[in-house]
């Protein structure tokens, strides 16, 4: 079992946080969500040269590991990441300029009681994403 402990200044949830992870979680924060990796890496490494791709991805993984991050998928191939918030949030995704606008309702909470009810089934994570065009790439196309 893993031993937990309180962080202490310059550690994160007990591990020792090197400048990169920091650098890398403020990003995240500063992005206000919804960033991908590859777009944590590029503005990283516009602020720290010796940042790596790989360090990008294990800095990633230890945060989700940690709970610090979520990292959600919207659409095929990508994976998002944003702090994790107490709110559960859904998602609106723009086919064509890619924003993503969150959305809150009581209706997902809802069907997850139910399914959990109806099959016995605990539900660790419910996600849902809407596909479309928002208000700006909607008036374009018209
Ligand atoms: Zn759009
Ligand atoms: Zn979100």
């Amino acid at each position: 079992m893993r031993n937990i402990r309180k962080s202490a200044p310059g550690e994160i949830a007990g591990y020792p946080v090197t400048a990169q992870r920091r650098l890398l979680l403020d990003l995240i924060r500063e992005a206000g969500g919804h960033i991908d990796a590859k777009e944590i890496y590029r503005r990283a490494s516009s602020r720290d040269e010796s940042i790596s791709l790989a360090t990008v991805y294990r800095g990633l993984r230890l945060f989700k590991e940690l709970g610090l991050v979520d990292e959600i998928r919207l659409g095929e191939v990508r994976g998002y990441y944003e702090i994790k918030r107490s709110v559960e949030h859904q998602h609106l995704v723009c086919k064509r300029c890619g924003k993503v606008i969150e959305f809150e309702s009581p209706l997902i909470g809802e069907m997850v009681a139910k399914a959990q009810r109806a099959y016995s089934f605990n539900v660790t994570k419910a996600e849902l994403y809407l596909e479309g065009y928002c208000q700006e790439c909607k008036k374009k196309d018209s």
